[in-house]
């Protein structure tokens, strides 16, 4: 049938690098947890954008704080001043209690920040002869697409044709203390690690692994780096995932919902012993600490504590794991998560369950083949969770 969502998808598909293979769904419209098609049909967002949109779709004072800064400045470069930006950093050395931050656009770029803030760390301050410092990632890693960032993927789909590859990087087991104390040279500048693997399925490491990760990085002087680029701003029903176990990395690498579900805007933050060796011509972005993009910001961080949406998020994640455990069908495997961030592993392919998720009205896709990820913004309603898990269990039904 030629509908208008056809007829677009055709056009998309004819016009675009086939990079990615979205749900057959045409988004149109959207608010808070919902969005629609151009024919008008209604579906809840559970994947909210890769957790970019913690906040929901257009938060109405973020959306505010948008149109108000549009009409004022909306980008002055870093080679002047704007009066936006120190506000923003303010804003999240407070809420990170790190001393410095470093803006960016998105989280790839913020990963290669991070990196690059590192390897200055181990050649200036730990005295690692140039070029041999190493960094360690763990197997089932996701922090993005660059090719540095694709050079330590531990997955093949990732990095087919595109090599040569950066080195100095090194990949151990996810959640293994003991591969980690076995990895860690004198020349290691820092472990890169996602406190939950976000695209590797939903993996939360063992009860104390990044306390003793973070304790083990200590007292061998090496940096813990925690990307909280999925994990972070109350997605898992914490500030951070790292406070799970009450542990300060010495680095967080923050994006997606620090643009409250609008704008691209990353960050890393750090101490000055760590961001201070930066100087001026070092490093930047064109884009990076624009005035738009901290408005946004600064609105997305007051909407996220006005609204106690960390809290929210721990509540209703526990609620709807509730639910979802009370399934209890043979082609369920596990369903794991903290807050919002919640992943439900099957037996078999989920791909097919989120396509008939989507003729019952639920957008969200699979992660890591077997996984089916819900991760709805965290200020959706206790009802609306039951209406989504209605149709959830519908799928699990005996037939
Ligand atoms: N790091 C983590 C943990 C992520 O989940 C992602 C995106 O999914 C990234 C980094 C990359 O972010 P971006 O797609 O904005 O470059």
């Amino acid at each position: 049938t030629s509908n208008a969502s056809n007829r677009i998808i055709a056009r998309t598909e004819r016009f675009g690098a086939h990079n990615y293979r979205p749900l057959p769904i045409v988004v149109s419209k959207a608010e808070g947890v919902w969005v629609e098609d151009p024919e008008g049909n209604r579906y809840m967002d559970m994947l909210s954008a890769y957790s970019a949109l913690n906040h929901g779709h257009r938060h109405p004072r973020i959306i505010e704080a948008l149109k108000a800064q549009a009409d004022r400045v909306t980008l002055t470069s870093r080679a002047f001043h704007n009066d936006r930006l120190g506000e923003f950093y303010e804003k999240l050395s407070a809420l990170t209690g790190k001393s410095m931050i470093l803006p960016m656009n998105t989280g790839a770029e913020a990963v290669e920040t991070a990196l690059k803030a590192v390897r200055r760390w181990a050649y200036g301050v730990k005295g690692v002869p140039e070029n041999q410092a190493e960094i360690i990632v763990c197997e089932g890693n996701f922090h993005g697409r660059t090719i540095t960032v694709t050079s330590f993927s531990s997955s093949d789909e990732y990095k087919a044709g595109f090599g040569p590859f950066t080195p100095g990087f090194r990949i151990i087991p996810y959640g293994d203390i003991e591969a980690l104390r076995a990895a860690i040279t004198p020349h290691t500048a820092a472990l890169l690690a996602e406190p939950i693997q976000g695209e590797a399925g939903i993996v939360i490491p063992p009860d104390g692994y990044l306390r003793e990760a973070a304790e083990l990085c200590r007292s061998r002087q090496v940096l813990f780096v925690a990307d909280e680029i999925q994990t972070g701003f109350g997605r898992t029903g914490r500030r951070f995932a790292c406070d799970w176990e009450g542990v300060v990395p010495d680095m967080y690498i923050l994006g997606k919902a620090l643009g409250g579900g609008v704008f691209p805007i990353s960050a890393v933050a750090a101490d000055e012993a760590v961001l201070g060796l930066f100087e001026p011509g070092s490093h930047g972005s064109t884009f990076g600490g624009n005035p738009l993009g901290c408005a946004v910001a600064i609105a997305a961080l007051d909407v996220l504590e006005d609204e106690g949406l960390i809290k929210r998020s721990e509540e209703r994640g526990n609620y709807f794991i509730g639910l979802l455990r009370s399934i209890g069908s043979p082609v369920i495997k596990d369903i794991r998560g903290r807050g919002l961030f919640i992943g439900v592993e099957l037996n078999g392919e989920a791909r097919p369950y989120c396509e008939k998720l989507m003729k019952l009205g639920i957008l969200c896709k699979e992660t890591h083949a077997t996984t089916i990820r819900f991760a709805p913004p965290l200020t959706i309603a206790t009802g609306q969770l039951d209406w989504a898990f209605e149709r959830i269990k519908l799928l699990f039904a005996p037939d």
